[in-house]
């Protein structure tokens, strides 16, 4: 498990002043990583990291040769079009090179004129997804959002049986990740229109976002090699914000017996930002099962876990309307939590993940499951939050929503704080819904 060290440090500034502001995400304690070029430029991609309101670029750095030793063979991993390399090669390799992005960023460094060459604006850079991801699997962990969703239907539903004893999952696809800014059609399929007999195939009329963490895995396992939970951790590389955009018509009427297929394949937007564990630490809490709930069978139990697998990670969604946009109207806050509730930690999907057998491997994307917790305005779907619909959501100017609008953009954002410690943020992960393409 991660430790504090110096790099935690409150009272701990940069050179760049702009890191040491007030409700900066991107103080020297969070030094994410990302994958960056600048806009426009048909330039190479490249590993960075943010630092107030620039982005560090890795590749110019490692070209200073200002580090030696472990950090800089972690630099240069760090440095390639992809996060790859550098996500396999693990917590050692990552808190090395943390510890000297610290140092070379510090006020008072010797170094800074070399590095400041390095920076770029993040006002003028474009992303990419920050690794080759080779599987995508989303989790579904949240009781909250299980209970919600149930209900819907139900007024005295309650989570399925099994939700309580495995990380519930399926298996995702890939070739529709996209990184935020990311602009998708609406998409067709089968749906039930309500009182029908027969299924229709037409554009999807009940459109939803979940707002979940991207689990960003670091070095894999062999296929048929389980992770124990003590370990789980140390296959994660680090975390973001991750959109799953799902078609709620389609998906109730395709989901029995196999799970969602059209309703989740068509797109899923991630943060460009991941915040490593080390950046976390001064976040964890106690994961805990209350009394009266299913205790965990012993491989998705561990003391380590118990005394800190959770993590105070704040969530907020925001809608923009296209008329909003054109009117200049500040986006809608939709909902607020935070990951501290949810049912199953990041430690015991890893696990549960390769429990079986399956093999993870460097720059694989868990979905955490939609965060939903137990307040009002804490539901992470729009879902939830309009009752399926039936009781619409006000987003200001007149407007209101019961499932998405073409042309509505959905920006999730996330953020650390509490007293004694740096507040540390994720940046924002923003998706839009294009009008269905013509059949
Ligand atoms: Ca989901």
């Amino acid at each position: 498990m991660n430790t504090l060290d110096h790099t935690h440090d409150p009272a701990a500034r940069s050179w760049l002043a702009a890191a040491n502001a007030a409700g900066c995400d991107f103080p020297i304690q969070n030094l994410p990583f990302a994958v960056l070029r600048r806009r426009g430029s048909g330039e190479a991609f490249r590993g960075a990291v943010a630092i107030g309101d620039q982005a560090l670029d890795l590749a110019a750095l490692a070209n200073a040769k200002l580090l030696t030793g472990a950090a800089a063979e972690a630099l240069a991993l760090a440095a390639q079009p992809t996060l790859n390399a550098f996500m396999a090669a693990g917590p050692e390799a990552w808190r090395a090179l943390r510890h000297a992005l610290f140092a070379l960023l510090r006020e008072g460094a010797a170094q800074e004129a070399a590095v400041r060459s390095g920076l770029l604006p993040l006002a003028e850079v474009e992303y990419t997804l920050p690794a080759r991801v080779g599987d995508y699997t989303d989790f579904y962990t949240s009781l909250d959002h299980a209970v919600n969703c149930m209900r819907i239907m139900r007024p005295d539903a309650d989570a399925p049986a099994n939700f309580r004893w495995l990380p519930q999952a399926y298996h995702g696809r890939v070739s529709t990740l996209g990184v935020s800014g990311q602009r998708f059609h609406r998409p067709r399929g089968q749906w039930l229109p309500p009182g029908a007999q027969e299924p229709v195939f037409a554009p999807c009329a009940a459109m939803d976002y979940e707002c979940e963490l991207a689990l960003w895995i670091g070095p894999g396992n062999a296929a048929g090699q389980p992770i124990a939970l003590a370990q789980a951790e140390q296959h994660l590389f680090g975390i973001g914000l991750l959109n799953d955009w799902s078609a709620r018509d389609i998906q109730m009427w395709e989901m029995a017996p196999l799970g969602p297929f059209h309703a989740k394949n068509f797109a899923t937007t991630v943060s460009p930002w991941i915040v490593t564990l080390d950046a976390l630490a001064p976040y964890r809490l106690p994961w805990t099962r209350a009394a009266g709930e299913p205790q965990p069978l012993p491989y998705l139990d561990d003391p380590a876990v118990r005394g800190q697998g959770a993590f105070d990670i704040r969530l907020e969604v925001w809608l923009e309307s296209e008329a909003a946009r054109l009117q200049g109207r500040a986006p809608a806050r939709l909902s607020a939590t935070s990951f501290r509730h949810q049912y199953w930690s990041a430690a015991q999907m890893i696990a549960h993940h390769a429990a079986g057998g399956c093999g993870l491997q460097p720059g694989d994307l868990l979905g955490s499951g939609t965060i939903s917790g137990p307040g009002p305005g804490e539901a992470g779907a729009l879902l939830e939050l309009a009752h399926g619909g039936r009781q619409p959501v006000d987003i200001g100017g007149g407007e209101q929503r019961g499932f998405l609008r073409d042309g509505d953009s959905i920006i999730l954002r996330g953020w650390c704080d509490k007293s004694g410690a740096a507040r540390i943020g994720f940046g924002e992960c923003r998706g839009t819904v294009l009008p269905a393409v013509d059949a």
